[in-house]
């Protein structure tokens, strides 16, 4: 049977390209009446997070995409989190030492330094090979007797062509010159993507690998631990990945890229998975609203095309628009309101910000209006009260999004510590550094705490405020 997969990283916000990724992977399983599988790769322990985790899933989920075996439903390969998995790794790679294939390499972050540094003033591949790695066997038997830190990397070819096989793209040829001898096993005993997602796939039974192109440069080294394994490689399949309007990779900086945000922003599930799959494919008469069974019912993965495709944020609510018109009768329509923010657990956040600030219930929904909505309109002259030369304005909120780009844990505490680094640096007293961030936040001057409705709207929302009002 067609085993597929996704494989995502829980390091952040759950990304539309993963939803897209596992979109087309579900839709080649189901069409070949096979399997799709969901395996969470926290092999990084520093970035990885439940929380991630369970956004992931969370939003994979909304947007009617599930999985026949995974983490959190199960399945006869499990463990389906790669954190559980250690010791399945740890014995490959022994193995792959012990055959010969790998190698324990002592080499300190400083001699790398000095490795690299000395081959690029050579004008040399800077790909390190494991002969450049070796150490003096004197040398290499004294670290290993003094138990030195050690990584386990892959041996790889010196010269050649690696020929891949790849179900879109054809024949890809590769310079094994260009290829390093990879790190399998981390000094702290943790496998890396490479070794791991090897292992996995064979062990799990994946048989079609529907992934980014921006793997294809690892596809040698996976099919290199697939021959040093003795096992079968799954077919490969690179997808182009999604692009901004001006054609480069969609990026958080430009576009927003989480799931979040198009929840937050009122997007209904069925709109987004639909958008998502004319993304490089389309169906046979071409027509652009089908739902998810109408996708899976005509897939065919030759349909996709590799020219980048555009997420435009701008179809995507045109075609948001054509399901409100034409799919949801007032009952659908009042339930995926409630779904979106007209429920309890939402207006309950929202009550201790305008009970202290009304007299009548009246005055509710205009207080809390960005609550409930997506961009404010607010031009230059919204800012008219701020008193800050327009450069500083700018500066000021580009900085704060760069900032809150990288809080981990979106909470009003964490917030409030980034916003007092930049008062600071910017010489001004919290109430002049908010006053602009209030208005691009909540779209006025007068209004709930902008802390508060930060932390209530969360990271995606808040930043497309503050990069709109720059815009
Ligand atoms: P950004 O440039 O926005 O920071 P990123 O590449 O750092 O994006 P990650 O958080 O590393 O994003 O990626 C999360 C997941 O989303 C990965 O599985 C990655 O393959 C996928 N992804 C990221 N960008 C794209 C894209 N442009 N198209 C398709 N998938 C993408
Ligand atoms: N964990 C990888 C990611 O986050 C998986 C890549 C793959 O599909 O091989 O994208």
């Amino acid at each position: 049977t067609v085993r597929t997969r996704i494989a995502p990283s829980p390091t952040g916000d759950p990304h539309v390209g993963t939803a897209y990724i596992a979109l087309f992977n579900l839709c080649f399983a189901r069409q070949h009446g096979g399997e799709f599988v969901l395996r969470i790769e926290d092999t990084d322990r520093a970035r990885s997070t439940p929380e991630s985790e369970q956004m992931i899933l969370d939003s994979l989920r909304w947007l009617g995409i599930e999985w026949d075996e995974g983490p959190d439903v199960g399945g006869p390969h499990g463990p389906y989190r790669q954190s559980e998995r250690g010791d399945i790794y740890a014995n490959y790679a022994q193995q792959l030492v012990d055959a010969g294939h790998a190698f324990k390499c002592y080499r300190t972050a400083e001699e790398l330094d000095e490795l690299r540094e000395a081959r690029k003033a050579a004008g040399m591949q800077l790909a390190l090979k494991p002969a450049d790695l070796a150490l003096d066997a004197d040398e290499q038997a004294r670290r290993e007797s003094e138990s030195w830190p050690y990584v386990v990397r892959m041996d790889v070819p010196t010269e050649g062509v690696c020929v891949l096989e790849d179900m879109l793209r054809g024949r890809i040829d590769v310079d094994w010159a260009q290829v390093d001898a990879q790190i399998l096993l981390k000094s702290d005993g943790m496998p890396t993507y490479h070794l791991a997602n090897v292992v996995d796939d064979h062990l799990m039974g994946i048989t079609h690998v529907l992934r980014g192109e921006e793997w294809i440069n690892s596809a040698p080294k996976h099919q290199l631990l697939y021959a040093y394994l003795g096992w079968e490689m799954p077919t490969l399949c690179h997808m182009p990945l999604l692009r901004n309007p001006d054609k480069s990779k969609l990026s958080k900086r430009k576009n927003p890229t989480s799931i979040n945000y198009y929840r937050r922003m009122g997007f209904l599930p069925q709109a987004v998975t639909n958008y998502l799959g004319r993304m490089g494919w389309s169906m046979p008469d071409e027509r652009e609203k089908f739902s998810l069974a109408e996708m899976t019912d005509a897939f065919d993965i030759q349909r996709v095309s590799l020219g980048g495709p555009v997420f435009d944020l701008e179809k995507l609510t045109w075609l948001n628009g054509v399901y409100i018109r034409e799919d949801l009768d007032d009952a659908a329509f009042l339930q995926a309101l409630r779904e979106w923010a007209f429920n309890e657990d939402y207006v309950k956040q929202i009550l201790p910000q305008v009970r202290p600030r009304v007299e009548t219930l009246s005055q509710v929904a205009p207080l809390a209006g960005h609550f409930f909505s997506g961009l404010p309109a607010i031009d230059e002259a919204s800012f008219e009260t701020v008193k800050l030369e327009k450069d500083t304005l700018v500066k000021l909120l580009q900085f704060l999004v760069w900032r809150l780009e990288a809080v981990p844990a979106w909470h009003k505490e964490a917030l409030l510590e980034e916003v007092k680094a930049l008062a600071a640096y910017f010489e001004l007293k919290m109430k002049a550094f908010l006053a602009p961030v209030f208005i691009a936040v909540t779209g006025s001057s007068a209004s709930t705490s902008v802390m508060d409705a930060m932390a209530i709207l969360g990271s995606d929302v808040t930043r497309a405020r503050l990069r709109h009002a720059i815009s």
